[in-house]
């Protein structure tokens, strides 16, 4: 009898010895069944060996080899193991969404289709407009796609009754997860026609893919130059050599039009992992591409995982999106490292795409570790749209006061109302007011469990915490000194910049996205439809906004105040400010019409907007990372954060102690940085402190990290993350 070790899903941070029975093939990898204390439990088998320390290893249940993950997958969770100091049971259980493991219950769904043409739709659509608009709307999405599950058109009931009985679509009911998942009807769109820039770099990754070797492609390509059409015609040719393509998207929410566009163009089905999807729909998924009969998969983060068998493409969506790493858990992994590794392992072409990439990225470009492919010109005539900068300073002589919205950006909205067209606007905080000042004690309400000011919202009329869920109404009586009514209220969010707009222009309609406005399952796409469909003039949200979205109609967007990000202590403020504004200031114009873009500050001097301004990444880069190499930063050394937390400050302060001691001792080559507490000294009740490394030689440093984490004797209540590579030194 041999013996295996196995992760179990329900004690995920050590792994578990069992035997093998005579009667059961059982490899690494397989999912497996045992007996765990009194009951059963699942998990995966990650190592086989001959002997085991335990004389009472009992022996494994059932095993399901259907479910084995490739072992290029344990082999990468070996790596990760590694070099973020975790244990390989914890990296393996995470590689599998939970939803897999879960029961599901199938309940029969109902679903309609288009039964006339598109051309007679089209016509049907134009007679209804005036009279009957949102049955218009509806064959609308009819034209997008031509089957729709009833649970998506909620909003619509009436309008199905009336087109079902004049038999302008078709109704059946799904029984199993299968015919659920079919929904795919898509009407398929040709290719382009490439542009001089497109062809090039597309023929650069085609020539890579028929190669069949590992290659990093760093596609850099302003906003609006074709990148997703290169990454739509890469896709067909991996799948014309019979390999499978994986698609990385910061958020999946936030990029159903790349979504969309996929599954306009390919005939096959298309998985999407995601976490807004409900759990039948994602095992589904996950299982079908365990089986082989998926082959192109979109997912965010955790995708990068997808049990894909024979990856000749993976394509990173904005690579310098820091959606892509989990900092708040073990593994801290980075999902663009990730694909890069995964890539290297199975001699799969990767492209990662951004029109401001990250300065880890495009120095390793710079250094011929990756191919560097350019997009300078926008792929339609639109050209880029200029950016002003406006002096609120002076806006606020002008206006005799304080004011949300200079001059020129109230003009703008008006003029861009008459004409039809619509405005962006974007601000980096939600909320109503974002402190609650005692006028007598002077102190800010904040959070019982966190080291945070509490948000007031006006809507619902309650402070929020923007770290727990802890809200409460505002009090009339200051809980620290007990003056009543001596409350004022300081700094702004969206909510507050939306009522002021509605005050000073009550003709403008507006709509508004951010966290609060897209808690429910699929609000993000309702705004996103209202929006595009024109049912608002102006769209005021926090970055959520700046991603990926395009709106034919937007042709003016107001950024306000970006310059408050760079007042953070982190090396990486100028770089996130820079990225945020081009990756706004891309949304303007992006059609036939031309767009403006004003940028509202209080340091219209300050360099870095007037690079942003000029929307010009390489001397904003030379720049940068000439400021990093002075100072070692990253790309010229590697960063790992060590947080500590605990709801005892007394232990956590000897624990990091303790910790910092034996750093000291034995990471000699490495920068240790004194024990600092964090930007939020407290949150949901525990507080904590980091310690900070910085080394040249990560290989080695995680090693003896994960050695001295493991030996440090802690009380139950302390928590230690690891976070490699960290993206906030905060
Ligand atoms: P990016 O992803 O770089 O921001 P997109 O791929 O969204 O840019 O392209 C911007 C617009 O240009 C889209 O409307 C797209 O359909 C169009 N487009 C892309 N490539 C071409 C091309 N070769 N010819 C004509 N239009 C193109
Ligand atoms: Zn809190």
């Amino acid at each position: 009898m041999s013996y295996t070790e196995i992760a179990l899903f329900s004690c995920p941070n050590q792994s578990f010895d069992y035997a093998i029975p005579k009667d059961l093939a059982v490899e690494v990898g397989d999912y497996v069944e045992v007996p765990f204390r009194k009951s059963t439990a699942s998990g995966y088998v990650v190592r086989k060996k001959e002997n085991s320390a335990f004389a009472k290893a009992r022996p494994i249940f059932a095993c399901d080899q259907k479910r084995r993950l490739p072992p290029e997958l344990l082999d990468l969770a070996r790596w990760m193991a590694q070099y973020y100091c975790t244990p390989l049971s914890k990296v393996v259980l995470g590689m599998i969404p939970s939803s897999v493991t879960k029961k599901v219950e199938e309940k029969p769904e109902i679903e309609f289709y288009l039964l006339q043409t598109k051309e007679s739709t089209r016509q049907e659509i134009c007679q209804l407009r005036t009279k009957f608009p949102k049955r218009g709307e509806l064959l609308e999405r009819f034209l997008q796609r031509s089957t729709w599950k009833a649970s998506e058109l909620s909003q619509y009931r009436s309008q199905i009754a009336t087109l079902y009985k004049k038999k302008w679509i078709g109704k059946r009911t799904l029984f199993s997860i299968e015919e659920r998942m079919q929904n795919q009807e898509y009407f398929l769109t040709t290719e382009k026609q490439l542009t001089e820039e497109q062809a090039t770099a597309c023929k650069s990754i085609t020539s890579g893919l028929d190669r069949g070797t590992f290659q990093v492609f760093l596609l850099h390509g302003v906003t609006g130059s074709g990148k997703t059409e290169l990454y739509l015609q890469s896709a067909k040719r991996a799948r014309a050599l019979g390999k499978d393509v994986l698609v990385l998207v910061p958020e999946v929410a936030l990029t159903s039009q790349l979504i969309e566009k996929f599954r306009s163009r390919f005939a096959e089905p298309i998985g999407v992992i995601h976490h807004q999807r409900s759990l039948k729909e994602k095992s589904a998924d996950w299982k079908k591409i365990q089986e082989g009969s998926l082959h192109i998969v979109l997912g965010a983060r955790s995708a990068v995982f997808a049990p894909l068998k024979n990856i000749g493409l993976i394509i990173v969506d904005e690579e310098h999106d820091s959606s892509y790493k989990q900092s708040e858990e073990m593994p801290t992994y980075h999902a663009r490292d990730i694909a890069i590794k995964r890539g290297s392992q199975i001699g799969a072409s990767v492209v990662l795409g951004s029109a401001t990439p990250s300065l880890e990225s495009y120095y390793k470009a710079t250094r011929s570790k990756y191919t560097l492919l350019s997009l300078t010109k926008r792929a339609t005539a639109s050209s880029l749209a200029p950016v002003k900068i406006i002096d609120m300073g002076k806006e606020y002589e002008k206006a005799g006061g304080f004011t949300h919205f200079s001059a020129e950006l109230l003009e703008g909205i008006k003029k861009r109302r008459v004409k039809g067209e619509q405005t962006l606007l974007f601000f980096n905080r939600r909320g109503y007011r974002t402190a609650r000042i005692c006028t007598k004690c002077s102190k800010p309400l904040c959070c019982p469990f966190c080291d945070l000011a509490l948000t007031l919202h006006k809507k619902e009329e309650r402070l929020r915490c923007h770290l727990c869920h802890f809200q409460m109404p505002s009090p009339r009586k200051c809980p620290y000194c007990g003056a009543v009514d001596e409350a004022k209220y300081q700094g702004f969010g969206t909510e507050h910049i939306e009522r002021s707009l509605q005050a000073l222009l009550p003709e403008i309609r507006t709509l508004r996205m951010d966290r609060d406005t897209t808690r429910k399952k699929g609000a993000h796409e309702a705004l996103f439809r209202a929006f595009r469909s024109g049912k608002a003039d102006v769209l005021i949200g926090t970055q959520m906004i700046a991603k990926g979205f395009h709106f034919p109609s937007v042709t003016l967007v107001g950024v306000l105040h970006p310059e408050k990000a760079l007042f953070l202590p982190d090396f990486r403020a100028p770089e996130f400010v820079f990225q945020l504004i081009t990756q706004v200031a891309g949304r303007a114009g992006r059609e036939e019409l031309s767009g403006e873009v004003l940028i509202q500050t209080h340091l219209p001097k300050d360099p870095l907007l007037h690079l942003a301004k000029e929307q010009q990444f390489l001397p904003f880069y030379a720049k940068e990372i000439a400021g990093r190499e002075d100072f070692t930063y990253p790309p010229f050394s590697r960063m790992i954060k060590v947080v500590l937390s605990s709801p005892n400050p007394a232990e956590l302060r000897r624990a990091a102690k303790s910790l910092h001691f034996s750093f000291e001792k034995v990471l000699r080559e490495d920068s240790v940085y004194p024990i600092t507490e964090p930007h939020h000294a407290k949150v949901a009740g525990r507080f904590r402190l980091h310690i900070l490394l910085r080394t040249k030689n990560i290989g080695k440093t995680t090693a003896h990290l994960k050695a001295l984490v493991e030996a440090l004797e802690t009380p139950r209540s302390l928590r230690i993350l690891v976070d490699v590579d960290c993206i906030s030194i905060l």
